[in-house]
């Protein structure tokens, strides 16, 4: 009995246990519950993203206030309405038999997933909603529409910033600031891209180079806000009067060039350059002004040769050349005869810079007389270039296309050295005072190693600078007479050295005799167009004989060049010019010859030559 109670009263104190924590157990639960409801309740109220609770058919069920702030709408007058009535730009609102049948599909791609759109608020204003949708089976069964939206405005509108700087920043890339034309970049982007497309299709297209005649008189005249509105209205014109097709470049100062894809024949490549001759020669305004520039058009075609566009390029160049040649404001066509022409001075180029880098042009010298000692004073080196097939080239013919390849200074360079050896072995065959001549163009002058070459040239032989001359152009010096101008300073660098320096073709270039006494110079060499014409022209006489005279009050030497007739030298002479130069006395002539030559002057008095 007793055992029984015991049994009982340890059962009951069990189930009482039992009970206890099972009560524990729920009690846990339901805080654990309450925990995940309030977590809830958090993340929707302070989601900074707008959530949303569509039935099926759009009407809203519920929102969040994140919602409420974006569309700037209270949740009740929200519910139970679609949000196609109330967020969309009022130029974009359905119509309202539309948002009765609308239904969002979850099956269809079209309905899920990320969506942006341009939403509006209550207030009017607008912003970019990009919302994310997606669909759940609530308790009931029934299946909602689950919208997560963001104001993405900013981020839009930084984009779109982003982009409208990179598409200026492209269209900087691509075009000349001023005029607003393609540039040289652009330029040959397209006429690659046409190359390529023509080559597949067998198709030409025509190129014109343009170069305004007078844009340097205008900036000149007018200053340079007349040369830059010159410069937009060749844009302007050009864009006026070619197809959308074509391209108008700016490629330098006032040179355009003008793409034309499809042109198959020179015959219409020609009639496009001749109308824009005539449109571009029309006059512009300028402030109150009326002005007018001239244009010298090259043009070239494509054909199944062309490989790159810079090819073309130097075709039309070629012709635009040839246009300025035959004196301006005209067209000029790359065609067959231009293009042999093109063949031949490009071979000659390649054939010159191959003798100038191996040092195989010749020199000749030609002497200078005095005529009061009847001696033969000195001696000027003169370049040739002895070629296998056409002969003896005049410099005349060759250094305007050295000057071009940039081969002027080392052509000097080999002058200076045949010059500085010819006075050696004149020295060394008892002709110790002669003057050895040599002609500098700018470019030398400009070589940054001219002086310490020449000085190493003249001290390494032993010979007196005094003996030697550098003769330099009139226009070299004057085109840029300032103080700090390069040749100015050298030619004072030399001259204090102790070098003669004559400027040479005096007379007939800029002229300005009252600058003769402000240049290191130490004589001049009367050109001889003027010397030429002295018996015959009463101002080349005036000129030549004022010339020797101011000479004579500076102290500078006088050499008179071109001297061709007994009489023409007797007249110098009468005007007092000493020294002579010219086919009178001798033409240039080669080493050997030059040796006859001396020999045989041993034999006779130059008195005599010159009394004859
Ligand atoms: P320049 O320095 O005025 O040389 C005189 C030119 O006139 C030479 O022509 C000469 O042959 C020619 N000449 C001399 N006397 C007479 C004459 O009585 N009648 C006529 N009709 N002509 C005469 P060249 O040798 O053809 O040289 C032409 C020019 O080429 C030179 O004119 C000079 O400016 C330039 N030159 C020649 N050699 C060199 C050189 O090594 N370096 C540079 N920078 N220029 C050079
Ligand atoms: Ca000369
Ligand atoms: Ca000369």
């Amino acid at each position: 009995m007793i055992l029984g109670l015991i049994a009982l009263v340890q059962h009951l104190w069990r189930r009482q246990k039992e009970t206890k924590l099972d009560l524990a157990a729920t009690r846990g639960q339901l805080v654990r519950q309450m925990r995940e409801t309030e977590h809830f309740r958090m993340a929707v109220e302070h989601a900074s993203d707008g959530l949303v609770i569509q039935e099926l058919d759009g009407s809203l069920v519920w929102a969040n206030p994140a919602y409420c702030r974006i569309l700037g709408r209270e949740l009740d007058e929200m519910v139970g309405r679609n949000p196609l009535e109330y967020a969309f730009l009022p130029e974009e609102i359905p119509s309202e038999e539309e948002i009765r049948n609308f239904r969002y599909d979850p099956q269809s791609k079209d309905d899920i997933g990320l969506k942006l759109r341009k939403n509006i608020r209550s207030d009017g204003t607008s912003f970019w909603n990009q919302i994310n949708v997606s669909y759940r089976k609530s308790a009931t069964g029934m299946e909602h529409a689950i919208l997560v939206c963001r104001d993405v405005t900013e981020q839009i509108e930084r984009d779109q910033k982003l982009q409208e700087i990179r598409c200026e920043l492209e269209f900087a890339a691509s075009h000349d600031g001023l005029t607003g034309v393609s540039n040289r970049h652009a330029l040959m982007r397209y006429t690659e891209e046409i190359l390529l497309s023509t080559h597949q299709r067998g198709a030409c297209f025509g190129l014109l180079h343009l170069d305004l005649d007078e844009f340097k008189a205008i900036n000149d005249t007018h200053g340079h806000s007349a040369g830059d509105a010159a410069l937009k209205h060749v844009a302007r014109v050009l864009k006026e009067n070619v197809r959308n097709i074509d391209m108008v470049a700016r490629v330098g100062g006032d040179e355009f060039v003008v793409v034309c894809p499809g042109v198959k024949e020179l015959e219409a490549l020609q009639e496009v350059a001749d109308k824009l001759l005539v449109k571009v020669q029309s006059s512009f305004a300028w402030g109150d002004r009326t002005l007018n520039c001239g244009v010298s058009i090259g043009a070239a075609l494509s054909d199944r040769t062309t490989s790159d566009p810079e090819n073309l390029l130097i075709r039309a160049d070629f012709a635009l050349y040839e246009a300025k040649r035959s004196g301006r404001n005209q067209v000029a066509m790359y065609d067959e005869g231009l293009h042999q022409r093109h063949a031949h001075e490009t071979q000659r180029a390649s054939e010159l810079i191959e003798v100038v880098g191996n040092r195989q042009l010749t020199h000749f010298f030609q002497p200078t007389l005095n005529i009061e000692t009847g001696e033969i004073s000195g001696l000027e080196t003169l370049v040739r270039w002895k070629h296998p097939v056409d002969g003896m080239i005049s410099p005349a013919d060759f250094l305007p296309m050295a000057e071009q390849l940039g081969l002027m200074a080392d052509i000097d360079f080999a002058s200076i050295d045949a010059a500085l050896n010819m006075k050696v072995d004149l020295q060394q065959a008892g002709h110790p005072n002669l003057k050895l001549a040599f002609n500098a163009s700018g470019n030398i002058l400009e070589h940054p190693d001219f002086v310490s070459r020449l000085m190493r040239g003249v001290l390494g032989r032993g010979i007196d600078p005094h003996h030697v001359v550098i003769e330099v152009l009139e226009t070299i010096v004057f085109g840029d007479m300032t103080d700090s101008s390069v040749p100015v300073r050298i030619i004072e660098e030399l001259r204090d050295a102790g070098f003669r320096i004559m400027l040479d073709d005096f007379g007939v270039g800029y002229a300005g005799l009252a600058h003769l006494a402000k240049l290191a110079v130490t004589g001049v060499k009367i050109d001889q167009s003027l010397v030429r014409n002295i018996l015959i022209d009463d101002t080349s006489s005036k000129i030549v004989s004022t010339i020797i005279e101011l000479c004579f009050d500076l102290g500078l030497d006088v050499i008179a060049e071109g001297v061709e007739t007994h009489d023409v030298a007797g007249r110098l002479h009468e005007l007092g010019c000493v020294e002579l130069q010219g086919y009178w006395l001798s033409k240039p002539l080669d080493t050997e010859t030059l040796q006859t030559w001396f020999d045989a002057g041993e034999n006779t008095d130059s008195s005599e030559r010159f009394a004859s």
